[in-house]
C-alpha cells in the first residue's frame, strides 16, 4: 500500500514496499516530481519498472488530487477514450487502455500532465483554480 506524507518544503512523498520492491516518489511544492526511486527485490524485476513507477506516480497524483486537470479537460479526454478502439470496458465503465497498458485509465484522465500514448489528447497546463 502506498503511504503519503508531507515534506518539510511543502511537497509530498509517497512510499510503498511491495513484492516488486520498494518505491519512493517525491514531489516539490509545485507538484513537480523531483525523485522516483525503485529498489527491486530481485535483479530481474528492474526491467519495465519505469513503466510501473510512472503508473504509481500517476495514481498517487490522482489519489492526492494534485496536478488535476479541469473538469472540461477530463470530460474531453473521456469522450475521446470512450470512442477509441484501444479502450477496454468492464461493466460499461472505461477501465483500461490497451495502448499503454494502463489499467486505471479513469485515474490517468484526471492528471493534467498525463498524455495519450497515441497522441489523441495531450498534457495540459490549464489546471482549475484552487
Ligand atoms: S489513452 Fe489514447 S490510446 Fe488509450 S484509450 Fe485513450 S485515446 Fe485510446
Amino acid at each position: 500500500m502506498m503511504q503519503y506524507q508531507p515534506t518539510d518544503d511543502g511537497g509530498r512523498i509517497a512510499q510503498a514496499d511491495t513484492k516488486f520492491g520498494r518505491y519512493r516518489i517525491i514531489w516539490d511544492a509545485e507538484n513537480n516530481i523531483t525523485e522516483m526511486m525503485h529498489e527491486p527485490r530481485h535483479p530481474q524485476q528492474s526491467s519495465g519498472m519505469s513503466h510501473i513507477i510512472h503508473g504509481a506516480a500517476g495514481l498517487a497524483k490522482a489519489k492526492l488530487g494534485i496536478d488535476r486537470a479541469s473538469d472540461g479537460v477530463i470530460e474531453h479526454r473521456t469522450q475521446i477514450c470512450k470512442t477509441c478502439p484501444k479502450s477496454i470496458f468492464k461493466d460499461a465503465q472505461l477501465r483500461k487502455c490497451s495502448a499503454c497498458g494502463c489499467g486505471l485509465i479513469d485515474k490517468k484522465l484526471v492528471v493534467a500532465s498525463e498524455k495519450c500514448p497515441l497522441g489523441k489528447w495531450d498534457a495540459v497546463t490549464d489546471k482549475p483554480s484552487a
